[in-house]
C-alpha cells in the first residue's frame, strides 16, 4: 500500500479567466492530519471542493488511493471513502440529532427508506447512532433538533454524519470557523480523536487550530502553494508570516 493516500498534479482551477487555483501539487500521506492554510481568498474552499469533486478543475489531475478520481463524481468518490463534511446547511434543522445521524448511515448503506417500516433495522441504525454521538460527545443531546443545538455542538453532530460514512479520509472545511474558544478547543480534541486510523484533510483559516493537530502543513496564497512542512517550519517562514499579515 502506498504511504500517499491522495495526489494532486498541476491542480488549477479558472474561473472566467480568474486563476482561483493554480498549479498546485499536492501529497497527503495515509494516516496523518494535513492542513490547507493560507489566509482569505487563497483558494482554499476551491481546492476543497476540486478535491470532493463539487467543482471540476481547468487542469490538473487527482488521484485518491492509487485511481485517477479527476472525472469523478462527489457520490463515486465518497463510495470509496472519500468524504467531506457536510457543511452545517446540510444537516437537517427540524430532525433530531439521532434522526440526522440515522439518515446518514441509512444514506451509507444505499438502502431505501424502508428501515423506517424495520423495526429490527431501525434498532439496529440507532445503536450504531447512538455510538457515533458519543464519540463526538453528544451523548444526552439525541433528543433535540439539531436546530437547537448550540453552535459548537453543530460541528460535531456534522463529524458523526460523516462518520456515519465510514471515511477512509475526511476532508473538514473550517470545522471551527466562527467559534468561541472552548467551542474550538473541544473540536479540535474531536478531530485528534476521529482522525486515529484515517487521514484527515483539514482547511483552515486559524493557524492556531493547526498548531498541534497537523503533522503536515500546506500553506496556500492567492491561488499557489508558498510553504509546506511541519508548523514549526511554516510558522517560521518569512513569507508565510508576511502573507498572514497581508504584507
Ligand atoms: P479561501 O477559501 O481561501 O478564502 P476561495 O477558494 O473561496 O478562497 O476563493 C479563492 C478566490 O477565488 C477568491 O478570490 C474568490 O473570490 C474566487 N472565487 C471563488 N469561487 C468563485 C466563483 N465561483 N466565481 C468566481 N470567483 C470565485
Amino acid at each position: 500500500m502506498s504511504d500517499t493516500i491522495l495526489e494532486t498534479e498541476g491542480l488549477t482551477k479558472e474561473f472566467r479567466g480568474f486563476v482561483a487555483v493554480s498549479d498546485v501539487s499536492l501529497r497527503v500521506r495515509r494516516g496523518t492530519i494535513h492542513g490547507l492554510i493560507g489566509p482569505n481568498g487563497a483558494g482554499k474552499t476551491t481546492c476543497f471542493n476540486l478535491l470532493t469533486k463539487f467543482l471540476q478543475p481547468t487542469r490538473g489531475t487527482i488521484r485518491y488511493d492509487g485511481r485517477d478520481i479527476t472525472g469523478m463524481k462527489p457520490a463515486e468518490v465518497a463510495r470509496l471513502g472519500l468524504v467531506r463534511s457536510f457543511q452545517i446547511s446540510a444537516v437537517f434543522p427540524h430532525l433530531t440529532v439521532l434522526e440526522n445521524v440515522r439518515l446518514a448511515l441509512q444514506r451509507q448503506r444505499g438502502g431505501s427508506f424502508d428501515f423506517w417500516r424495520s423495526e429490527t433495522l431501525l434498532r439496529a441504525y440507532d445503536r450504531r447512532a447512538c455510538e457515533l454521538l458519543e464519540d463526538v460527545g453528544l451523548a444526552g443531546y439525541e433528543g433535540l433538533t439539531a436546530g437547537e443545538l448550540p453552535y459548537g455542538r453543530k460541528r460535531a453532530l456534522e463529524i458523526a454524519t460523516t462518520l456515519a460514512l465510514d471515511p477512509v479520509m475526511m476532508l473538514l472545511d473550517e470545522p471551527t470557523a466562527g467559534m468561541a474558544h472552548e467551542d474550538v478547543d473541544r473540536v479540535v480534541a474531536l478531530i485528534r480523536r476521529v482522525a486515529a486510523g484515517r487521514t484527515v484533510l483539514l482547511v483552515e483559516h486559524n493557524l492556531r487550530v493547526v498548531q498541534g493537530l497537523c503533522d503536515t502543513i500546506t500553506v496556500l496564497t492567492r491561488g499557489r502553494v508558498l510553504a509546506e512542512g511541519d508548523y514549526a517550519s511554516v510558522s517560521r517562514n518569512p513569507e508565510v508570516i508576511a502573507a498572514y499579515l497581508g504584507t
